[in-house]
């Protein structure tokens, strides 16, 4: 989709990026959250999806969003790692959380069967519980996944989202393959970005134009030149001009369909990114 057609309704896209998955709320970059968010404007970054981990994050992304807004919205939820704490009391608050116009999702939540804490029944039931939550609100769902694409594809095929991202994708050509299927996004990161990542590039070269979402999970993986450093929302330029060059298209052209698809995957985005552009 060219300059000034767009499918989202939102011109002058070209060239502007969207972190669909960044940690403000988390330590490291909670704590310069000011200048990392004027160098990310600085790198072109027109909007930053702050995404949960646990309860006390959740509240925080949506502060940080209010006190962002235009410039930043959020998605609430438990991670994997955390699902024993994903309690009634906690779905409530969150539910609570979901009416928030600055909530675009639920998450993030999934499967991690990298460590044996918590255990596998434990994570399901988190991730089934807000599957349900982000149902309820007609809100699309961060996917979290280690060493669990079968295990998760498996649940996702019983119980789809209406819309959602596998983030931080690592999966092989198979598992992409079956997530598309699915109407899921990719989210594609630093990693990316590795010598190493022969298989995560090739995800990112197959993957299709209207499916493709850029992400940093700073304050986490950041990609080559910083790569073992603390990430930011300004370091996705890096994985963007990589993926461009690997796909074989300009920068720009990246990242207006990786904007546009942001905004497909989330729908509530809409309004606070042409708010954004307007500023
Ligand atoms: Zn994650
Ligand atoms: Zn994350």
């Amino acid at each position: 989709m060219g300059k000034g057609s767009c499918l989202c309704g939102v011109a002058k896209l070209v060239g502007h990026l969207i972190d669909t998955h960044c940690h403000l709320n988390h330590d490291g970059l909670r704590e310069e959250m000011d200048a990392a968010v004027q160098r990310a404007q600085a790198a072109g970054v027109i909007h930053l999806v702050v995404v949960s981990y646990d309860l006390a994050s959740s509240i925080e992304a949506v502060a940080i969003a209010e006190k962002l807004t235009p410039y930043a919205s959020a998605v609430v939820g438990i991670h994997p790692t955390m699902a024993h704490t994903c309690t009634r009391e906690c779905l409530h608050i969150l539910n609570e959380l979901a009416h928030n116009p600055l909530v675009v999702g639920i998450g993030e939540t999934g499967l991690d069967l990298h460590y044996p804490f918590p255990p596998l029944r434990t994570q399901l039931e988190g991730l089934h519980a807000q599957l349900e939550l982000a149902g309820r609100h007609n809100l699309p769902v961060v996917f979290h996944c280690r060493d669990a694409y079968g295990q998760l594809l498996t649940e996702l095929r019983r119980c789809p989202p209406a819309r959602g991202v596998m983030h931080c994708w690592a999966g092989n050509t198979d598992e992409a393959q079956q997530s598309v299927a699915l109407g899921l996004h990719l989210g594609f990161g630093g990693v990316t970005t590795f010598k190493s990542a022969v298989d995560i590039q090739r995800a990112a070269v197959e993957c299709p134009q209207h499916r493709i979402v850029l992400e940093t999970d700073a304050p986490f993986l950041a990609p080559v030149p910083y790569r073992s450093k603390q990430n930011e929302p300004a370091y996705i330029a890096h994985t963007a001009a990589h993926i461009a060059k690997l796909r074989g298209v300009s920068p720009e052209e990246l990242a207006h369909d990786c904007s546009r698809n942001a905004i497909e995957l989330f729908p509530r985005l809409a309004t606070t990114v042409q708010a954004a552009l307007r500023a």
